[in-house]
C-alpha cells in the first residue's frame, strides 16, 4: 500500500481510505468483515460521522481490537463548543476507542457558519478542549463550498480538509488544492467516483491519485470492493493516454444530468435548496441508502414540488442541467407522491 503524508498531521495515511457512508447498509457482521479485510490489506485511514447512523459503532467492533493499526477520523455537525464535547464523547463510546486521531467540523457549508464555529462559544473551542485533554489528536473540516474551504485553509486552525473531488467535479484543482499545499494541510477526497457516477472506479481513482492528496476514501460494503480498492492503492500506476480517453469519454455520457454541486443555480426564489435535492438523489440511485436518502429529503426545508419553473436556476447552470424537470423527476422518487 502508498502511504501519503496527511499534511502537518505528520501522519502517514494509505492513499485509499475507507469512507464510511455504505457500513450504514450492512450487516455487524458484514461491517466487521469489510473493516478487518480493509486492514489485513493495508488501508489505514477510516473516515466516519455522527451523522451516519450506525457507521462508527460498525467501525468500533473492529477497533476496540485492532487500534494501533487505525487511523480513525470522523466528524459531527454540532457547532457550539458545548455540542460538539458531547458529541466528542459519544463518537469515543461508539467507536470504543479512547481518542480519535482526526475530529473534523462535518460540511460547514458558508462563511455565517464558519464565523459560528470560530467564535468564542463555536465547536472548534471544543474541539481545542477536547484536543487538550488527549481525547482527539488533530482537527480537521470538510464541506463542498469552495469559498469557505478556501478561507479556512488559510486561517492555520485546521490540519486537515476534505472535499468532494473527481473527474467530473475538478473544482479543487483551482485553488482548494494549490492552497492547501501551501499551507501543509492535509487533503482528504470524499465522493472520489462522483457518488457512484463514474463508471470505472479504477481509472477513477488513478487519476486522483496523480494530485497531491493524501487519502481517496471511497465508501465500500463488501469484501470485493476492499480487495479492488486495496489493490489500486498498493501498485499504483497513473492512467495512459488510452485510458485517459476512456475515462473522458465514459464523463461525456454524463453530460448534461450530473450536478457537480457548484451552486451557481442559487439562489433559487423559491428556496428550494437545488445541490442538495440531486445529492440526495444520488444517494438514493446509486449508493442504495434508499430510505436514508428519503427520510433526508422530506426533511428540507422546501421540497422540489413547490419549483414554479421560472428558469432562473437553469439559466445560471454551467453545465446544462435542466433543472426544473430533473428535480421534478426526483420529487416524484423521493417525495412518497
Ligand atoms: S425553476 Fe424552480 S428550482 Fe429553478 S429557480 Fe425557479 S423555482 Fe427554483
Ligand atoms: S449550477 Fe448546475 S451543476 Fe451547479 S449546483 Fe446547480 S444544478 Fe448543480
Amino acid at each position: 500500500m502508498e502511504y501519503r503524508v496527511l499534511g502537518k498531521t505528520g501522519l502517514r495515511v494509505s492513499s485509499i481510505g475507507m469512507g464510511g457512508i455504505p457500513l450504514q447498509r450492512v450487516s455487524e457482521e458484514e461491517a466487521e468483515r469489510i473493516v478487518n479485510l480493509a486492514l489485513d490489506q493495508g488501508i489505514n485511514f477510516f473516515d466516519s460521522a455522527r451523522g451516519y447512523t450506525d457507521s462508527e459503532a460498525k467501525f468500533g467492533l473492529v477497533f476496540r481490537h485492532r487500534r494501533n493499526e487505525a487511523i480513525i477520523a470522523t466528524k459531527s455537525m454540532e457547532r457550539t463548543r458545548e455540542g460538539i464535547l458531547q458529541e466528542v464523547e459519544d463518537s469515543l463510546k461508539a467507536l470504543q476507542v479512547d481518542y480519535i486521531d482526526l475530529y473534523q467540523l462535518h460540511n460547514v457549508k458558508s462563511l455565517a457558519i464558519l464565523e459560528q464555529v470560530l467564535g468564542p462559544e463555536g465547536a472548534l473551542r471544543g474541539l481545542q478542549e477536547a484536543k487538550a485533554q488527549g481525547k482527539i489528536r488533530y482537527i480537521g473540516i470538510t464541506g463542498h463550498v469552495a469559498e469557505v474551504l478556501e478561507k479556512a485553509i488559510t486561517l492555520g486552525e485546521f490540519e486537515t480538509v476534505q472535499f468532494p473531488f473527481n473527474a467530473v467535479e475538478l473544482g479543487p484543482t483551482e485553488k482548494i488544492i494549490p492552497l492547501a499545499q501551501a499551507h501543509d494541510v492535509g487533503m482528504i477526497v470524499m465522493k472520489p467516483v462522483a457518488g457512484g457516477a463514474i463508471p470505472d472506479k479504477n481509472l477513477a481513482l488513478r487519476f486522483l491519485m496523480d494530485y497531491p492528496v493524501a487519502s481517496i476514501i471511497p465508501g465500500m460494503d463488501s469484501e470485493d470492493q476492499v480487495l479492488e480498492n486495496a489493490a489500486i492503492g498498493r501498485h499504483f500506476v497513473p492512467l495512459n493516454e488510452e485510458e485517459t480517453k476512456r475515462l473522458q469519454e465514459s464523463i461525456k455520457e454524463l453530460g448534461n444530468t450530473f450536478c457537480r454541486r457548484c451552486e451557481y443555480c442559487m439562489p433559487c426564489p423559491q428556496g428550494i435548496n437545488i445541490p442538495m435535492v440531486f445529492l440526495l438523489d444520488g444517494y438514493w440511485q446509486r449508493y442504495g441508502l434508499k430510505d436514508w436518502a428519503q427520510e433526508r429529503y422530506l426533511a428540507m426545508k422546501v421540497l422540489a414540488d413547490e419549483c414554479i419553473e421560472c428558469g432562473t436556476c437553469a439559466s445560471r447552470c454551467p453545465y446544462g442541467l435542466e433543472i426544473p424537470r430533473l428535480i421534478a423527476q426526483v420529487h416524484r422518487r423521493l417525495g412518497r407522491n
